[in-house]
């Protein structure tokens, strides 16, 4: 069997249609959809993700504001600032970028942001929201996950055990949180599983999310399987790639994700979306 591509661009474009159309329209009633994203430090990677953000914000026609302050701004002035965009009606959106530099707390931060522009969804209110089921942000990376899964029909999982390899507050719990909302029965691994291969040979799908080379290789998949890799690592030719062994696991899997092209557009698509459902509230 050879598995197939979930194309991760071309459903990004898709789903970026719809919210430019969306924006359209809710700016022909007065409200421009805005997000404003904060990177603090010179973090070379951080500065390609920002202004990545800024760009989708303007292609789907967003009201975008990128503030860039250097190493030093301190924690006082960071917070100030979040509270002066928490009370800004033109935005809708706040996203600080991280890693934040040492001296500055990520999670004081993040809960300085008001829940109602958690657009990040990394909000102890969001996080908690998607754990008793109510209305909030759900994290952009495995929101875009579940839409990849929805796109190849699989909107609901029951009847169906999804494995999660890794259990970050960003990725892998919320990752399980939202595959547990759509009914799989769900096992979280970790770096202390042991004997990792016997249980993901279980999985109807797996989400691999941890940062390392070949973490799932092609004797770990059951056949059939739908793999998603959201991992993001350099191989030793220094070219991008995920925590699967993709030519090896596209031989046993139904469907897979690839890296890049796969779960990385669909991260800051779900962002734009979260952004635009945050304005339609407004
Ligand atoms: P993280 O905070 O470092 O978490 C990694 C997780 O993997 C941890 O829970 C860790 O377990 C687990 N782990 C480590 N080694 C393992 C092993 N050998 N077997 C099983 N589990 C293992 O990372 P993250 O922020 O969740 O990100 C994970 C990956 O996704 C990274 O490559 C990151 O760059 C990528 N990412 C991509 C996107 C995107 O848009 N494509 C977005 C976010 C993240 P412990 O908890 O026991 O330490």
């Amino acid at each position: 069997m050879t598995a197939q591509l979930i194309d991760g661009n071309a459903l990004a474009r898709q789903v970026r249609a719809e919210v430019a159309a969306r924006a359209a329209a809710l700016t022909a009633r007065g409200v421009k959809p805005g997000l404003a994203v904060i990177l603090v430090g010179a973090n070379p990677a951080s500065q390609v993700y920002v202004r990545n953000k800024v760009k989708a914000c303007g292609e789907v026609g967003f009201h975008s504001v990128l503030e860039q302050y250097d190493e030093s701004f301190s924690e006082a002035e960071l917070l100030a600032r979040i509270a002066a965009l928490n009370a800004d009606p033109g935005i809708h959106g706040i996203l600080v970028q991280l890693p934040l530099p040492r001296h500055i707390d990520d999670h004081k931060v993040i809960e300085a942001i008001s829940p109602a522009k958690d657009v990040d969804g990394f909000h102890v209110a969001s996080a908690g929201a998607l754990m008793v089921g109510e209305q909030g942000f759900k994290a952009c990376t495995p929101y875009g996950c579940m839409k990849m899964l929805e796109s190849v029909g699989l909107k609901s999982l029951r009847g169906k055990h999804a494995v999660v390899i890794g259990r970050s507050n960003i990725v892998g719990k919320p990752m399980a949180m939202m595959l547990l909302a759509a009914d799989a029965t769900v096992t979280i691994c970790h770096s202390g599983t042991p004997d990792l291969g016997a249980i993901t040979r279980q999985a109807d799908v797996v989400v691999a999310a941890v940062g390392k080379r070949n973490v799932l290789t092609a004797e770990m998949v059951k056949p059939g399987a739908v793999v998603i890799d959201v991992g993001m690592n350099r191989d030793d030719a220094g070219k991008l790639c995920g925590d699967v062994d993709f030519d090896g696991v596209k031989a046993v899997a139904g469907w897979i994700t690839p890296v890049p092209g796969g779960v990385g557009p669909m991260t800051i698509t779900m962002l734009l979306v979260n952004t635009l459902e945050s304005a339609e509230r407004a």
